[in-house]
């Protein structure tokens, strides 16, 4: 069973042909409202790909909140801890342009008034075999879910980049930040580089390299590149959290290193060729099929 500790974000896309430049209108090809966030992402991708999940976080009073609610639950995803608070849900406004690349704001609503896990909370998520977090709730929240996790692997997506206070860094048993946030934390543009200084700080990580695929370490082992898998991206929102998703169901069913990044791999692959996040997310069928192929 996976736990994630997260947010949940309504994503407002518009679809362009070309990003506008500050101080620029463009017009928009299509308009979608699609239940995100990355933490909801990363639930919804974990339910999807096989596991049992269940989803901490807060929603507002808004009409965004039963709405996620509601695909959160759709996907098999167990919401009895999710909180609905007074005020408005968190949002992403997003940009996707014709080539795939997308660009994000995020107003936390709902997901920044979570400052920890309740005990029940805790226990809960100390009850699953993991717990993924991500950065776009407060530090604080953060570090407390991380601290309080007891059994739980604790799996972090440093996402949006954030510096890492060491309290975090100590609990975290992987973390899996794309290229850019792996730059970010360790000053190495290198990946090798990157993937060296990360296990200085965690026993394990990965590195996420876009349509470059992805590249695993574990303290005291050789690093495993696995390479993406060559498809047409029509949109690439959400590929790292499907990946995390994906990643920690096969290892929560035991896969060693290289066969778990494969199957993440895969289900990332197959996100990328459709639009939206909680929309793109494949289910177990689709990704074990695309790996027979
Ligand atoms: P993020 O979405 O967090 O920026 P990445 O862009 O690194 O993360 O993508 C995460 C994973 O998704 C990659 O490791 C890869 O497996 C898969 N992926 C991303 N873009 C593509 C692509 N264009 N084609 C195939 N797979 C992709």
């Amino acid at each position: 069973m996976i736990s994630v500790f997260g947010s949940a974000n309504m994503d407002l896309v518009a679809y362009v042909d070309k990003a506008p430049a500050l101080g620029e209108t463009v017009t928009g090809r299509a308009f979608r409202t699609i239940p995100g966030g990355k933490g909801a992402n990363q639930a919804i991708a974990a339910a999807r790909a096989g596991a049992e999940v269940i989803f901490v976080g807060a929603v507002g009073d808004d009409a965004f909140g039963p709405a996620m609610r509601a695909t959160l639950e759709e996907a098999g995803v167990d919401v009895s801890h999710l909180r609905a608070i007074p005020g408005p849900s968190g949002i992403a406004h997003i940009v996707v342009d014709d080539r795939g690349g997308n660009s994000i704001i995020v107003v936390p609503g709902a997901n920044g008034t979570i400052e920890g896990p309740t005990e029940a909370e805790a226990a809960a998520i100390g009850r699953t075999d993991a717990v993924l977090l991500q950065l776009e709730l407060p530090m604080e929240a953060v570090v407390a879910a991380a601290v309080s996790a007891g059994g739980a692997e604790v799996v972090l997506t440093p996402a949006p980049a954030r510096p890492l206070p060491a309290e975090l860094l100590d609990a975290v048993d992987l973390i899996v930040p794309n290229e850019h946030e792996a730059a970010a934390i360790t000053g190495r543009r290198d990946p090798a580089e990157a993937l060296a200084a990360l296990l200085e700080r965690v026993p394990e990580a990965v590195i996420t390299l876009g349509a470059e695929g992805a590249l695993y370490g574990a303290r005291g082992a050789e690093p495993v590149r696995v390479p993406a898998f060559a498809v047409e991206a029509v949109d690439t929102t959400a590929a790292g959290d499907t990946f995390v998703g994906a990643l920690a169901v096969a290892r929560g069913e035991g896969r060693p290193p290289a066969e778990a990044l494969r199957f993440a791999s895969a289900a990332a692959a197959l996100s990328v060729q459709r639009e939206g996040a909680s929309t793109s997310m494949p289910a177990r069928e689709s990704i074990d099929a695309f790996l027979a192929a």
